[in-house]
């Protein structure tokens, strides 16, 4: 009787700009590792306009429809005009309703030594619904500009509870709600009361909760940020933060992220397609193997995990590789290339 790993089928999507250099090194690290996934290549973003016309091909929604797995490369969006976000687009379709950040300390000796946060997004709601508007007033067509957020009792608690149950598996010890309630008392007041709630009735004694306001908890991040363990929020709070938390680690190269949801999870770096440095072969694959290391760990493959993990540790470390942004000299290729002599 066969003992292989059952295949499991997932879609790959390579992105943009510096996409398919980080994603090519992150495929030779899960081969190297021998993961059991069956690629299904399709593409979005920029990729999808030029391959099908269309930012979000049909065909990409249907691979993710059958496959409910897919690790993903950056996507360009424009700013201020053009095409939606096909990320945020990806999130509605398949109801990706938390955002789950983490930042490790991989490389000791930087500003800030030994963190390990988590910051746990909400990801459909808040101001990223996209309900904006001009109002035009005599010759200036833009002289408004109004934004509506929508936060609602059902999708801020459906977030704390995966928030609160996936901080007591992982063993952390506190879960800190970051909220703007004191201003926007309604937007994200609801969320805060929403969390405090749940916590009274579900989780007290199971693991600390406390509160802190956006702005303070920005500068408590910088000050002290061993005070913080799961930092819990609403869409452009965390979407902030969590680049704030990245740069504690040595930036958003090292940062990566999964969208979890009811009808799939989607695995990606936080930092986007790099433009200023794509083509040249010299960007950090880092934070897209990591988020290969959540997927890993999302189907149950937390050895592999583990050891990429550790492979990345002993190539910073002991090997002392680094690409360009760690201040090192190896461009991608020879970054991954020590990588897979550590797997
Ligand atoms: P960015 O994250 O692409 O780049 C910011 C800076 O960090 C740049 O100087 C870049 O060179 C550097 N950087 C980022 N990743 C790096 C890596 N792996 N190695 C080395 N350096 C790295 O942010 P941006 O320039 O504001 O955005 C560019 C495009 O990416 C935009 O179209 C934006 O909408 C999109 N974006 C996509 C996602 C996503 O798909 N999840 C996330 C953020 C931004």
């Amino acid at each position: 009787m066969s003992t292989a790993t059952p295949r499991i089928p997932a879609t790959l999507i390579a992105g943009d700009g510096i996409g398919p250099e980080i994603m090519e090194a992150t495929l030779q690290a899960l081969d190297a590792l021998g993961a059991p996934f069956d690629w299904d290549a399709q593409t979005a973003g920029l990729g999808g306009i030029q391959a099908a016309g269309d930012p979000l091909p049909d065909a990409t929604l249907a691979s993710i429809r059958k496959t409910r797995l897919a690790l993903k490369g950056p996507l360009e969006t424009p700013s201020g005009g053009g095409y939606r976000s096909s990320n945020v687009r990806l999130r509605e379709a398949f109801q990706l309703y938390a955002n789950v950040r983490p930042t490790r300390t991989l490389i000791p000796g930087g500003r800030y030594e030994n963190i390990d946060l988590l910051v746990v997004r909400e990801n459909l709601e808040g101001l990223y619904i996209g309900h904006e508007a001009y109002i035009p007033i005599d010759d200036d067509p833009h002289a408004v500009a109004m934004a509506t957020g929508v936060n609602t009792r059902k999708g801020s608690l459906r977030l704390l509870e995966y928030a609160f149950e996936h901080a007591i598996a992982t063993g952390r010890k506190k879960v800190t709600l970051v909220h703007k309630a004191n201003i926007m008392k309604a937007l994200t007041g609801l969320f805060l009361e929403t969390g405090q709630q749940l916590w009274e009735r579900k989780y007290k004694g199971r693991i600390e909760l406390d509160s802190v306001i956006i702005d303070a908890c920005a500068m408590k991040l910088v000050l002290n940020p061993w005070q913080f363990d799961v930092l819990v929020t609403t869409n452009l709070f965390g979407d902030i933060l969590s680049d704030l938390t990245a740069g504690l680690v040595g930036g958003l190269g090292m940062a990566p992220g999964a969208n979890i949801g009811t009808d799939a999870a989607i695995f990606e770096a936080v930092h986007g397609s790099a433009p200023d440095i794509a083509g040249k072969g010299i960007a950090n694959p880092t934070a897209l193997m990591l988020a290969a290391a959540m997927m890993l760990d999302h189907c149950k493959l937390s050895e592999m995990a583990t050891r990429l993990r550790q492979a990345l540790d002993a190539t910073f470390n002991a090997d002392g590789v680094r690409t360009g942004d760690l201040k090192g000299k190896a461009n991608t290729a020879e970054f991954t290339k020590a990588l897979i002599a550590r797997i």
